[in-house]
């Protein structure tokens, strides 16, 4: 058929009126690619910088601080083009940049959460059975306990001492530590296993993470734990009472690494959601003197629903923008009630292995760029935001002006199951608010996929909308 052969009307008008899926190696000029494979070299340290909240509200305030933020505290002055960012117990952060205009049209922000399933230690851990040393552990986040066994983990966290000192706990990451592992049965004994159903294969008490075989000395009682409590002692100064305030979790001990031949997605730990924070503070951080008052949240517990002191129901998070507004003179109420927030988080991509569970035309695709999901929940969306109408145009107008590439999804079919977001917290502020992030291959797994193309979209995306 010749190329110059003209479009039938049939064909002009399907153009004008049907939607068209784009898919960002089709569009993207081959520098826009090339400078997403470029940001994915920042994403992977960060992400091998950041197994924990608490290791993610490091990392990134040493990024803030190295582009010229300082750390706010209530009540103190602002002016605008100003950078602070708010660190919450170390476990959360909300990080801003003053507007040239008005705060009382509202604040830009973003909320994209930095923990993420694993397997944390209980207050009484250490025990020994049969010449062998073990860690109790009680799971955190959804995940498929059976996935968790056999692997290679890696243990961080931060103890409160008895002296009131705190001390911080990473091993299992430089090549010559030692690392981690829950065992399984072989498959030559497991034939009664084998039979249950996936969710009891491995039993929550069965989490036990192996430790160590090693007697203090011949012929001891409890000789294995005692030689585990003296290692960490001599190096951390703690005892076993240490335990009952501290936060350790076991994490998978591997680093984010390219997958596939050529090299265009990254596996890793993690990508929930640490693959939309990333990408809100380097949108934060490049857009210099915004119009409107620009945020990136970084929240805790939303693998558990948000709770807590630092999840996204705490009031923390408006009470910062209120004390904003107070100190620049204008009403809390209307600056929420103009504000704009992407609920930055996850959705699951389409997985050709899978594909009974997810409808096909409203399902996100690896490489088809950032994901709008306008509602998510469950059933009949029971639990959901449901972002408005007009606030869905506002955004879906603000990507295709930047020539960002998006897509749209529900998570999975109707009535297969389904999930939340921060969103709904954020709505109940009187905020506009509509989730925006990356599609994930394997979810809430030990090793998480995620496209390059896709990351750096949700960058320029949320970088068009502080900039808007
Ligand atoms: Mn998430
Ligand atoms: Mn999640």
């Amino acid at each position: 058929m010749a190329e110059n052969m003209e479009k039938t009307t049939a064909q002009l008008l399907k153009e004008q009126l049907f939607h068209k899926t784009k898919n960002t190696y089709d569009e993207l000029e081959d520098a826009v690619i090339d400078a997403a494979y470029d940001y994915a070299e920042g994403y992977k340290k960060y992400l091998d910088a950041g197994k924990t909240e608490r290791e993610c509200v490091k990392t990134s305030i040493a990024m803030l601080e190295a582009d010229g933020f300082v750390p706010y505290s209530f009540g103190m002055p602002v002016v605008a083009g100003g950078k602070y960012y708010y660190n919450n117990r170390g476990r959360s952060l909300s990080a801003f940049v003053i507007g040239t205009e008005s705060i009382a049209n509202g604040v830009y922000f973003t909320a994209s959460h930095i923990d993420s399933p694993r397997i944390d230690l209980k207050a009484h851990p250490l025990y020994e059975a049969d010449g062998l040393g073990f860690l109790k552990t009680h799971y955190y986040g959804g995940i498929k306990k059976y996935q968790w066994t056999a692997l290679p983990l890696a243990l961080h966290g931060t103890v409160m001492k008895a002296d009131g000192t705190t001390v911080d706990i990473v091993v299992g990451e430089d090549e010559t530590d030692p690392v981690f592992y829950i065992d399984d049965l072989l498959p030559h004994l497991a034939a009664q296993q084998m039979k249950k159903p996936a969710a009891e294969v491995i039993a929550g008490e069965q989490l036990n993470i192996l430790s160590g075989s090693r007697p203090y000395e011949k012929n001891l009682p409890e000789g294995i734990k005692l030689n585990i409590m003296k290692t960490l002692y001599d190096k951390y100064g703690i005892t076993e009472s240490d335990f009952i305030s501290a936060e350790i979790s076991a994490v998978p001990a591997f680093k984010a690494r390219d997958i596939g031949f050529d090299r265009s997605l990254i596996g890793s730990y993690g990508h929930d959601d640490r693959v939309c924070a990333y990408p809100s503070l380097t949108a934060l951080m490049a857009v210099k003197n915004p119009v409107h008052t620009t945020m990136a949240v970084l929240a805790d517990k939303e693998e558990v629903g948000s709770e807590g002191n630092a999840g996204m129901q705490s009031i923390v998070y408006f009470d910062i923008i209120a004390d904003l507004a107070k100190t620049l003179g204008v009403s809390d109420i209307v600056v929420r009630a103009n504000s704009k927030c992407l609920s930055s988080d996850v959705n699951a991509a389409f997985d050709p292995n899978f594909p009974e569970v997810n409808e096909r035309k409203n399902s996100c695709f690896v490489n088809n760029g950032v994901v709008i999901t306008k509602y998510t929940g469950a059933k009949g969306k029971s639990g959901t935001n449901d972002a408005s109408a007009e606030f869905a145009g506002y955004v879906r107008n603000l990507l295709d002006a930047a020539g960002i590439i998006w897509q749209t999804s529900e998570l999975g079919k109707v009535d297969q199951g389904g999930g939340g977001t921060v969103a709904k917290f954020i709505a109940k502020q009187n905020v506009d608010v509509i989730d925006l992030g990356v599609p994930v291959i394997s979810m809430h797994a030990p090793y998480e996929v995620v496209s390059k193309t896709d990351v750096y979209m949700t960058h320029k995306a949320i970088e068009a909308f502080f900039k808007a």
